[in-house]
């Protein structure tokens, strides 16, 4: 299995910045700033990709499942959403590439994703 770091290097990081915004924006002015929403590329062993998409609930509101597009993934979990998203990767047997999350990442995620390997595309704390 050789393919995928040229499949990877097609990944468009400001893709992910911004679906995770718009996924975010679909939830009201109140849980904007009460929830965090994180958003990654994930690949499997082929190179082929998904956007994965997790929140700091327990899942994903329905306005913003329902603001999903094709190729996006609700992906649920406890605790916070980029661990969510870097457990249920690693789970599946797949790597998270990159992740972008609503709000500032804190200490203790950004370690975990980085020893993964993970690309930080926004804000550590
Ligand atoms: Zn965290």
């Amino acid at each position: 299995m050789e393919v995928p770091e040229l499949m990877a290097s097609k990944v468009n990081t400001g893709d992910v910045v911004a679906r995770m915004r718009e996924i975010h924006g679909a939830l009201d002015s109140f849980a904007q700033t009460k929830r965090t929403t994180a958003a990654g590329e994930v690949a499997d062993g082929a190179g082929r990709t998904e956007t994965w998409v997790a929140s700091s609930d327990a899942r994903l509101d329905k306005r913003q499942v329902s603001a999903l597009r094709d190729g996006e993934v609700a992906v649920q979990g406890e605790g916070h959403a980029e661990t969510t998203l870097l457990d249920a990767a690693v789970a599946a047997g797949k790597r998270l590439r990159t992740i972008a999350a609503s709000w500032s990442i804190c200490e203790d995620c950004a370690k975990k994703l980085l020893q993964a390997g993970v690309q930080i595309l926004t804000k550590i704390r």
